[in-house]
């Protein structure tokens, strides 16, 4: 039974320097060290040799056991810790590059405006999203019985209580709280009851500006306005102002600038005008400087507004808003 074991011995050593990857180690484990392995019936043939030799081969047996066991677990690790280190070592692979996000189109236009005005001495401020209607509307010199009161236009909560539909009551809040001089600018969503489609949305962003203080004119609104257009659209940029009506203001104004596409001579985008329409201003009404207590004798100021996702739109020749807000990947890492 010892030639056996020494057999048994010089045959698993060749086996186990011949086991090259993990399933031939395992196979090695079921033929040698496994409870129905070579090694195994040996101890069980153990019980069949006369007693007085059973100690001296059992020792044996225990010691081939051990010392083979031992080389498996040796073989096993090195197998292991060889494939952990491949890919370790492998310095020629070109690194990777984890996936960046990128800044909506729609807050870099954002990020822009803000950087222009505050460049001009504009502070930001904003508000609450969910107004009432003094602050939305009749602080704002709505009349009563004005059509943008209507439930088809806004969203109302319950009865005091509304989505804000423009972000104005933000200038009421400031005033409220700020005696003149005032000049800060205003981003934030507004929401509309309206049918959505490529061109209108439920939910937009504006930017509102506004500016109190002793002797502010038409002149400064203008000065101001020019100045933004200049830098946000180009030096060469030819603008225009058209007399309108707002509530909140008194004399208004539409600014138009020359189309950036064609440069005036009419193309799809200005719908053949030439023009492109992209903030509305004004005076401030008398009424709205009463309802936040400023004396209106005292001080003037103007206010002007406009949308991101128009800007946004026309930069960038988007013709459906409501890519904007479907966080579609395919589209945002196009900005
Ligand atoms: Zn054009």
């Amino acid at each position: 039974m010892l030639d056996q074991i020494d057999a048994l011995r010089r045959q698993a050593e060749t086996d186990l320097h011949a086991a090259g990857d993990s399933s031939a180690l395992e196979r090695f484990r079921v033929t040698y060290l496994a409870r129905k392995g070579k090694i195994a019936e040996l101890f069980d043939a153990l019980r069949s040799v006369p007693a007085d030799q059973r100690p001296l081969l059992g020792k044996h047996l225990n010691d081939l056991r051990t010392s083979v066991q031992a080389l498996f677990d040796q073989r096993l690790a090195a197998a292991a810790s060889h494939v952990q280190a491949a890919p370790a070592l492998d310095l020629t692979l070109p690194g990777r590059r984890p996936p960046l996000g990128s800044r909506h189109p729609l807050t870099q236009v954002l990020d822009e405006i803000k950087a222009v005005f505050v460049s001009m001495g504009f502070g930001v401020a904003d508000g609450p999203e969910i107004e009432d209607d003094y602050h939305n509307f009749g602080a704002l010199n709505f009349p009563p019985d004005h059509p943008a009161r209507d439930m088809q236009d806004t969203f109302f909560l319950n009865r005091t209580a509304l989505l804000r539909t423009h972000t104005s009551p933000v200038q009421i809040r400031v005033m409220k709280e700020h005696a003149p001089p005032v000049r800060v600018i205003m981003p934030g969503k507004v929401y509309r009851n309206e049918a959505i489609s490529a061109r209108s949305y439920c939910l937009f962003h504006q930017v509102e500006g506004l500016h109190v203080d002793v002797g502010v004119t038409f002149s400064d609104l203008k000065g101001t306005l020019i100045s933004f257009i200049k830098q946000f659209y180009g030096s060469a940029t030819k603008y225009r102002f058209r007399p309108t009506f707002f509530p909140f203001t008194e004399p208004s104004a539409d600014i138009y600038i020359s189309c950036f596409v064609c440069g005036g001579k009419g193309c799809r985008l200005c719908k053949q005008i030439g023009w492109l329409e992209i903030l509305g201003c004004g005076m401030v009404d008398p009424n709205v400087f009463k309802a936040v207590g400023y004396d209106s004798e005292r001080y003037t100021g103007y206010a002007f507004g406009m949308g991101i996702e128009r800007i946004a739109l026309l930069r960038h020749g988007i013709d459906d808003i409501r890519l904007f807000y479907e966080n579609d990947l395919r589209f945002l890492n196009q900005f």
